[in-house]
């Protein structure tokens, strides 16, 4: 047995499949990541609640959440002078194939997260991520009900995408089109 598993042993509320080594202990649940947005809002989940799971972020994707929140979510805040909700931030595995998430999903690796804001639209809010030109890979108006924002990778940045749709749902199926439609 390593040290680390016995101090692991001492968490009361780590389940026994957890892996220790990779794990992000309890106490960063209630980390600030920037002066606005903690780690907790990350993990919020209703579907993960109902089921009993517990999201557990490693340190790679609370290092992501924290730039979601440095590059995106704060500039977005200050520029709509409003509050940003998350409806949807960090998804294990388990949890993304639960809300039938896309299969690489960028919600699993801490670089996404789907936001209403009180007094705008999804649209609006959508539009000035893109005004704002901050540096995102992704912004989807998503049914006109939540915008999805995911930040870019912090690998070779001379490559970066910006990806701009419209998710609208058509006899059950999701369909993207291309740039931003207020629907
Ligand atoms: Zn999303």
């Amino acid at each position: 047995m390593t040290e680390e598993n016995q101090q692991e042993q001492q968490q009361p509320a780590v389940t026994p499949q957890s892996k220790p080594d990779k794990t992000a202990k309890p106490s960063v649940y209630n980390q600030q990541l920037t002066p606005n947005f903690n780690v907790k809002e990350f993990l919020f989940s209703d579907t993960a609640a109902r089921r009993g799971l517990k999201l557990q972020p490693d340190y790679y994707a609370l290092d992501n959440l924290k730039r979601l929140c440095e590059l995106i979510l704060e500039p977005l805040r200050a520029s709509l002078k409003a509050p940003i909700v998350i409806t949807s931030g960090y998804r294990s595995q388990e949890l993304n194939r639960m809300v039938r998430g896309a299969r690489h999903s960028k919600h699993l690796l801490g670089r996404a997260a789907d936001i209403v804001v009180p007094g705008y639209t999804p649209y609006q809010v959508c539009k000035r991520i893109v005004e704002l030109d901050l540096p995102f890979s992704e912004v989807i108006n998503e049914f006109g009900r939540w915008c999805h924002v995911a930040v870019q990778s912090d690998k070779a940045p001379s490559v970066f995408e910006k990806q701009v749709l419209t998710a609208i749902s058509q006899s059950g199926l999701t369909h993207y089109r291309t740039g931003l439609h207020d629907i």
